[in-house]
């Protein structure tokens, strides 16, 4: 399918959905895979070799049929596909922003319903360095943030550690990335992977870890530890799991300095207000001056980015190997909040930097595609006022 065709993709009623009627591998680690070969009568002695084979197919050169794995047998791959795909999420539509950004709107199962569908975005953005792909958790957000597109929709579900990682294969995909395809020069296209788009991560933590345990593994994905970023609104007791288990690169959504605008901002703060946020940074494993702990920042005019919120954030962050991420607000249809003025980011910017810490302001990216950060969202109604608060209550006695 081209590019421009793509873009014409017209989403179809979601009632019409078939889902698929074979599981996707996609997603499954070795042992899952050495067991999944075992369910279709391969014998235990050659079950990790195989599963081994499959893994470097998947995960390192994208393989999007079995017909395509030519070490394996012509047998073998015929009984895979009897009862297995390797399909990714499947792309119901693709817009590229002036900017050269992209956004995907991915088409998934719903859990329970199997005649629904649900829908989540992921967005590719190029930079001269490097490209960056920013992916999602779940479906929605159980949060809400109130400066935050996503917050607005209605949990759906967590997504599966396939329907993660097949983001990212989706990426690679449309972007003709895998490691012996052509790129245009050369290099990986997609060489850094934030867990920054729909959903809260560490709500959904075994899924994602394992899907970045791929992501990260050198005969799979191959992208390093360093090249990969979890942002979190502030799950204080995954944090230490993040680092022990996943070892990837931390990056903590802050935007405020006191608990009683955080409360309001981001309101999981009521459960894990920022003195055990903080603590929580301080014994990150692996944090070191060389892997700092990014916090991110959002710039809303008049609520927290005057020059006493900067000196605030200084001293909070004493003692922690930290850089400071600031995010001009990404506006969507209905929010509350406008961007701080341009001068004032700059003088806010400007503190931090005299104390030390390196604070680059985030360009955004992809804003006329509705693809910064921030203004992901799938499905367009908003929730009352009651519902928010149904779900807010959900989410902080879980
Ligand atoms: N749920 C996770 C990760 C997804 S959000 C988290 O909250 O960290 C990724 C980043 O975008 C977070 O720092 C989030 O606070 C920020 N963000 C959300 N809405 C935004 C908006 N409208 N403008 C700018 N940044 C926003
Ligand atoms: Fe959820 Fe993150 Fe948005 Fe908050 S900022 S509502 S945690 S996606």
């Amino acid at each position: 399918m081209t590019l421009a065709a793509a873009a014409q993709l017209e989403k179809t009623p979601l009632e019409t959905y078939v889902p698929p009627a074979k599981p996707s591998l996609i997603g499954l680690s070795r042992a899952e895979l050495a067991e999944r070969l075992g369910h279709i009568g391969v014998a235990p002695a050659q079950r990790k070799m195989r599963a081994q084979q499959l893994w470097n197919w998947m995960y390192l050169r994208g393989a999007r049929d079995f017909s395509e794995m030519t070490n394996v047998s012509k047998e073998m791959r015929a009984q895979l596909g009897e009862h297995f795909t390797v399909d990714r999420p499947e792309v119901v539509a693709e817009q590229i922003s002036n900017d050269g950004t992209r956004k995907w709107l991915l088409r998934l199962p719903s859990g329970d319903d199997v005649q629904k569908a649900h829908e989540v975005e992921c967005v590719y953005i190029p930079e001269t360095d490097r490209g960056t792909l920013c992916v999602s958790s779940q479906v929605g957000c159980t949060l809400n943030c109130s400066f935050c597109h996503t917050g607005t929709q209605r949990l759906v579900r967590n997504l599966t550690a396939g329907e993660i990682i097949g983001q990212v294969m989706v990426a690679r995909d449309r972007l003709n990335d895998w490691v012996d395809r052509e790129t245009p020069n050369g290099n990986r296209l997609v060489t850094n992977i934030v867990m920054m788009g729909m959903g809260e991560p560490l709500y959904n933590f075994e899924a994602v870890r394992d899907a970045l345990l791929i992501v990260t593994d050198n005969e799979g994905i191959g992208i390093s530890r360093r090249r990969v970023t979890l942002s979190t609104s502030g799950v204080v007791p995954n944090i230490i799991r993040t680092g022990e288990e996943i070892g990837v690169m931390l990056a903590i959504s802050l935007h405020a300095v006191r608990d009683e605008l955080r409360d309001e901002l981001v309101p999981l703060n009521r459960k894990y207000p920022l003195k055990e946020l903080l603590q929580a940074c301080r014994d990150y494993p692996g944090a070191s001056n060389a892997r700092r702990i990014t916090f991110e920042y959002v710039m809303l005019k008049g609520v927290n980015d005057s020059l006493d919120d900067a000196r605030r954030l200084v001293q909070l962050l004493k003692g922690i190997p930290a850089k400071i991420n600031l995010i001009p607000f990404n506006p969507w249809p209905g929010s509350a909040y406008e961007c701080s003025d341009w001068d004032q980011i700059e003088k806010f910017s400007e503190y931090i930097f005299n104390a030390g810490y390196s604070s680059p302001v985030r360009t955004p990216r992809g804003r006329d595609i509705l693809a910064a950060c921030g203004q992901l969202k799938s499905e367009t109604e908003k929730l009352s006022v009651r519902e928010r608060d149904a779900l807010r209550a959900m989410a902080m006695t879980d």
